[in-house]
């Protein structure tokens, strides 16, 4: 028997609840590997799982959690021994396979990657899908040019998840980063994993112009709707802006403005089927540039039930940084 956060839907309603399962409840995986899990994450995602909010769960009943790191334990596959400490995102775990809020899995061998150098199984969790998404991010931006000292870089939804890591990263590089945020009560908080400068994010949320004054090289968005298309009518000529998110909303009510008159360009980002090269040297730059004293400061752990009761909470935008999970406490 093991604990799992598992997701139900039948005639009773959608719920979600920590249980006591059988081995018997892991998926049967040909040449998958088991992993004894020790940290997984809470992730806005995994908010959209536990409260039903939005059908990101598609097969019932499932363990959520979209990400996990632990010690394979059994193997089907020679590319992971039993010992290897390996982590996972994504592939619709936590989504139509059972996932990483569970002290076990069973994963096909082709979705997990080993745990890079320098992290632990907790840091790994730590940064998790959001940091992950956040250092796809950076790298967009990074391979279209925008390079440190070429002017400031916007970060929205900066007290979430992607924006604490964004801004974590960016300022490392040497970038001058502006983070934007919906709680002005944080920015302390901002300034001291790097932000330069924070703005109220109500400067962003409302329908704006077609073009605005230029003030950005480039830009991580992980809010979507009007402050997406803000920051693009705001990036100044020939900037980028990197777009993973949408805790606003998923519309994008702009114009072709800045894309015909500023040459920007608008990078979209998703981590979920990212292929495998990207990820490894996402993880790997993940591993060797992040300051881990900083990502310890953004990060609060809890257990399972802690998780469940955090659903909610992240969707409600009250999550600060991340938020990672002992499968086993
Ligand atoms: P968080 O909830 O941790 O962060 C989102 C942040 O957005 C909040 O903390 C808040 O920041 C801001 N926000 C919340 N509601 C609103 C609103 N109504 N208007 C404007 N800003 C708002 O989530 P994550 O960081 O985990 O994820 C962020 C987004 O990125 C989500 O939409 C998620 O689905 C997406 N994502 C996409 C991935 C991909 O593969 N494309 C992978 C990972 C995440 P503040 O209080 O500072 O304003």
């Amino acid at each position: 028997m093991f604990k799992a956060l598992v997701i139900e839907k039948d005639d009773a309603g959608y719920r979600a609840a920590v249980k006591s399962v059988d081995d018997g409840a892991l998926p049967v995986v040909d040449g998958g590997v088991t992993v004894d899990i020790a940290y997984s994450t809470v992730n806005y995602k995994d908010g959209l799982a536990i409260t039903g909010k939005s059908p990101v769960v598609r097969k019932f009943p499932l363990h959520a959690g979209i990400d996990f790191a632990g010690t394979v334990s059994a193997s089907d596959d020679p590319r992971h021994k039993p010992g290897d400490l390996v982590l996972l995102n994504g592939f619709g775990v936590g989504e139509t396979h059972s996932g990483g809020l569970a002290q076990k899995a069973r994963v096909k061998a082709d979705w997990l990657l080993p745990l890079p150098h320098g992290l632990s199984l907790k840091q790994a969790m730590a940064i998790g899908t959001a940091g992950y998404t956040a250092m796809l991010c950076v790298l967009a931006l990074e391979r279209h040019g925008v390079a440190p000292g070429s002017g400031d870089v916007l970060v929205t939804g900066a007290s979430g998840g992607v924006g604490s890591v964004a801004i974590t990263l960016l300022a490392r590089m040497g970038h001058r980063v502006v983070a934007s945020t919906g709680r002005m009560a944080e920015a302390d908080f901002l300034k001291g994993l790097g932000a330069a400068e924070v703005i109220d994010r109500a400067e962003l949320a409302a329908p704006g112009k077609p073009l605005g004054k230029e003030r950005w090289a480039g830009v991580v968005d992980s809010v979507g709707s009007h402050t997406l298309a803000n920051a693009c009518a705001t990036t100044r000529y020939g900037g980028a802006v990197a777009a993973c998110g949408l805790a606003q909303g998923m519309d994008l009510p702009g114009s072709v403005a800045p894309f015909i008159l500023r040459g920007i360009t608008l990078y979209g980002i998703d981590s979920v089927m990212a292929p495998m090269a990207r990820r490894a040297e996402a993880w790997g730059r993940l591993a060797s540039d992040l300051d881990l004293a900083r990502l310890d400061a953004l990060t609060t752990e809890v257990g399972l039930e802690g998780a469940l009761a955090a659903g909610p909470e992240i969707l409600a935008g009250r999550v600060r940084g991340r938020l990672v999970v002992d499968v086993n406490r």
